[in-house]
């Protein structure tokens, strides 16, 4: 998509008045509205040559000029193939052509590197670009956009550093004069900064971040890859600044020596469908070993768990599910070697199972398989290991190398042959860590114990954690008191590998958080602090980003002009009609344009292109799954969801009024997933359920979620924990819920538990 700015957009990034910009066009016969007339391309270039010439830059507007005669653009677009293979390249003018031009003869060909998956192309004008070069790599790129800006750029930059230098073009053609400066600035910089650090003027920047189709004033914050592609004009050379902060010195988690490292035991997970046995795998796997120890032995929930086969540990972690899995990854947790995949012998490959193998893969894991059930009639294993080569899962037996097992969880049979397959993948992985050092390690599940405060379960991954260690996880600190085993056993020590549980921490922790032991307890908790002080601003500039409760300042101010928004609704006819009606509140002062719509629940990418286009979500009986969820609330994005047209119209309209006035905001308390439901005469259906995240409370109104849309929204009848009725069910346990009036539960339907708080103004 072409930026097309506003004139005031221009004036501000020049730092001359829209007045003068205006009359210029006007010199050229165009007539203009006013300052917030938006800039059709033809007419930017006029302004861009204009200003070139006007500041004296001698190679601004060169991308434009080359449009503008038939002949150089020709050249230029052969050349361009000529020398480009996999970079974009930017061309400018060669030396006989423009002759004036002499001083930029060392640098003819400016890159834009989209190998390294660290320019965001999103920023720079891409149809720009594209004219120039019109060669099909740049069309191969665009994927490469969506990984920008999902992807953890940061990271990769570090990895990389020198990249960039050292792709740059072969600077033959002429001598060079000077030597390229180099400048260190960090991952983020003001325009300003970054021209003073560059030893050039700001508006000079922000002139060559036109060119490149990035609107910035000098006031703005502009991106690693994008000051490196300003500083490359300006013969500059960037490298990443490095700070070291308090906390690089805390954790100071430097690489082991490979002489320091000792074998350690394998972590395992249990991945596979929903009913394939997972549940009842864990069950055998415990029960095998609990009639191999003491008898009657009470094995204590913490999460995790060691089991050891021919003497040798296997710790499992004891969620299944890929959801704890993948939400520990994407917090980049890498706790697990090796997952089990369970496929149910008579059922096959499904969709839980596509996805266990898609994260398992992605995670770099090892995948043993077992094929569960195989008790059963229905038993089909060759149907289930043919199903696995179609997702690149080859048996061993077929020439392939995942190691595959069948088992009946039910019968207790093929399980110890299950694990000797695990230590056999383990010991070809060769997993070591160093365990005389301080511990790291990943905390594996917490909570509130009413006579032990915060408990958590962390699995030590290198080093050792004593009892009487400082320990920072994510926002919480403090000084491990009591260490328990898996088995509830007090210890003092825990190797690599090993889980345990800890209490003396100052709030508990969130599953996926980064735990160490450290030295200096007040360094300690002064990293904590300002941890919790970054989360706070973060929160607050999402806040930022526009809401239904700041549009109207927005409008006033002036800032606002076209209010996006994107709608999803459970069906195109009601789709239609929200967009339609919402459009139709346009006025003279704010237009209200949907700038994307569809049919069904809100995903995590309607989320992303909210934040990317400043978007407010509205929601016609539709509901965010959880991922939407969790990225709205990190990005600010306003989610609003309503289940009659009118309500919709009116908050809104009443929100460009700046009449909106909510004096109660819906608290979302948790979600459980129906299991199996039951028919129970006299009373109805019950959803036999698992409380997947918060709490279900009896009290609170409830909503059926089916594939992200609202299919009925009540009170709960009954809450009941095995035979008991309950006040509150928390997440990781199982209920059964009766809905009032509402007997069409379906297996698989989400009930989301909500209730209505007041908001203090
Ligand atoms: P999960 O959803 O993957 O955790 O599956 P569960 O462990 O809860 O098992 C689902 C159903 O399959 C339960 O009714 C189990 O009793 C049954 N099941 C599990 N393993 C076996 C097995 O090996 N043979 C048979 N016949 N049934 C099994
Ligand atoms: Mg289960």
């Amino acid at each position: 998509m072409a930026i097309r700015p506003r004139v005031h957009e221009i004036s501000k990034g020049f730092g001359v008045p829209s007045k003068e910009i205006l009359a210029l066009m006007e010199g050229f016969g165009i007539t203009l509205k006013n300052h917030m007339a938006i800039l059709e391309e033809k007419e930017l270039d006029i302004i861009l040559d204009y200003y070139t010439q006007k500041f004296e830059t001698k190679d601004l507007g060169h991308v434009f000029q080359s449009q503008k005669t038939e002949e150089p653009k020709k050249k230029a677009k052969k050349e361009t193939k000529k020398e480009v293979k996999e970079e974009v390249a930017v061309e400018e003018k060669t030396a006989d052509e423009q002759p004036h031009e002499e001083k930029k003869q060392g640098k003819s060909v400016r890159y834009v590197d989209t190998r390294s998956s660290n320019v965001d192309l999103d920023r720079l004008d891409t149809e720009k670009i594209e004219k120039l070069v019109s060669d099909d790599k740049l069309i191969d790129q665009a994927p490469t956009k969506q990984k920008i800006k999902k992807g953890n750029k940061n990271k990769q930059q570090k990895n990389q550093p020198m990249k960039k230098e050292m792709e740059q073009p072969v600077k033959e053609k002429a001598p060079k004069k000077e030597e390229p400066k180099i400048v260190a600035i960090p991952e983020n910089i003001g325009v300003g900064e970054f021209a003073e650090r560059i030893g050039v003027s700001g508006v000079e920047v922000v002139k060559k971040l036109f060119l490149l189709g990035v609107m910035a004033s000098v006031s703005e914050i502009i991106d690693y890859d994008t000051a490196s592609l300003i500083a490359e004009e300006f013969n500059v050379t960037l490298e990443p600044e490095i700070i070291v902060t308090d906390e690089d010195l805390l954790f100071q988690d430097t690489e082991d020596d490979e002489k320091d490292l000792l074998p350690r035991s394998p972590v395992v997970v249990v991945m596979g469908h929903v009913d394939h046995g997972k549940t009842s795998l864990l069950d055998a796997i415990r029960d095998t070993q609990v009639t191999a120890t003491e008898a009657g032995g009470i094995t204590q929930h913490i999460g995790a768990s060691v089991v050891e086969i021919n003497g040798r540990p296997i710790t499992f972690l004891d969620t299944p599910g890929h959801a704890a899995f993948t939400s520990m990854r994407a917090r980049g947790a890498q706790v697990t070697d090796v997952a089990i995949l369970v496929v149910a012998a008579d059922d096959g490959v499904m969709p839980q199972t596509i996805e266990a193998i898609n994260h398992a893969k992605a995670a770099g894991i090892t995948i043993v398989v077992a094929i569960n059930k195989m008790d059963k009639e229905a038993a089909n294993p060759d149907r289930i290991k043919q199903e696995l080569t179609e997702h690149d899962l080859l048996i061993e037996e077929w020439g392939g190398d995942t190691i595959c097992v069948p088992i009946s969880a039910k019968k207790k049979e093929g399980i110890d042959n299950l694990l000797e397959m695990v230590l056999l993948v383990a010991e070809m992985k060769e997993l070591k860590a160093n365990p005389n050092r301080r511990a790291k390690g990943t905390v594996i599940e917490s909570r509130l114990d009413k006579g032990r405060g915060s408990v958590a379960t962390v699995l030590v991954q290198k080093g050792t954690l004593r009892s009487g260690d400082i320990i920072v996880a994510g926002t919480a600190v403090g000084r491990v008191r009591a260490m328990l085993d898996f088995k509830g056993n007090r210890i003092t020590e825990a190797g690599p590998s090993v889980p345990v549980e800890i209490a003396g921490l100052s709030e508990t922790p969130q599953g996926g958080d980064i735990f160490y032991a450290v030295d200096d307890e007040k360094k300690a908790r002064a990293v904590v602090e300002a941890r919790k002080q970054k989360i706070k601003d973060e929160k607050i500039a999402a806040q930022q980003k526009i809401s239904l409760d700041n549009l109207f300042d927005c409008i006033k101010e002036g800032e606002m002009k076209e209010l996006n928004i994107i709608v999803k609704a459970d069906v195109a006819g009601s789709l239609e009609a929200v967009k339609q009606s919402l459009e139709k509140l346009s006025n003279e002062e704010v237009r209200v344009k949907t700038i994307h719509g569809g049919v069904g629940g809100i995903t995590e990418s309607d989320v992303i292109l909210a934040q990317a286009s400043n978007a407010i979500i509205v929601g016609f009986n539709v509901r965010p799954d959880a991922s939407a969820r969790a990225t709205a609330e990190m990005t600010g994005v306003d989610m609003r969801m309503y289940r009659i047209i009118y309500e919709a119209i009116e908050e809104m309209e009443s929100a460009m009024k700046g009449m909106l006035d909510p004096k109660f905001r819906e608290v979302v308390l948790g979600h459980a997933e129906v299991r199996q439901t039951f028919k129970v005469s006299g009373v109805g259906t019950i959803a036999g359920s698992y409380v997947a995240d918060g709490k279900i409370s009896r009290n609170c109104e409830v909503r059926v979620v089916r594939d992200g849309i609202i299919i009925h929204e009540g009170k709960l009848d009954s809450l009941k924990r095995f035979k008991d009725d309950a006040k509150e069910v928390a997440s990781g346990y199982e209920c059964g819920m009766g809905i009032e009036n509402f007997n069409d539960i379906k297996e698989g339907d989400i009930i989301e538990c909500f209730e209505m708080e007041q908001i203090e103004q």
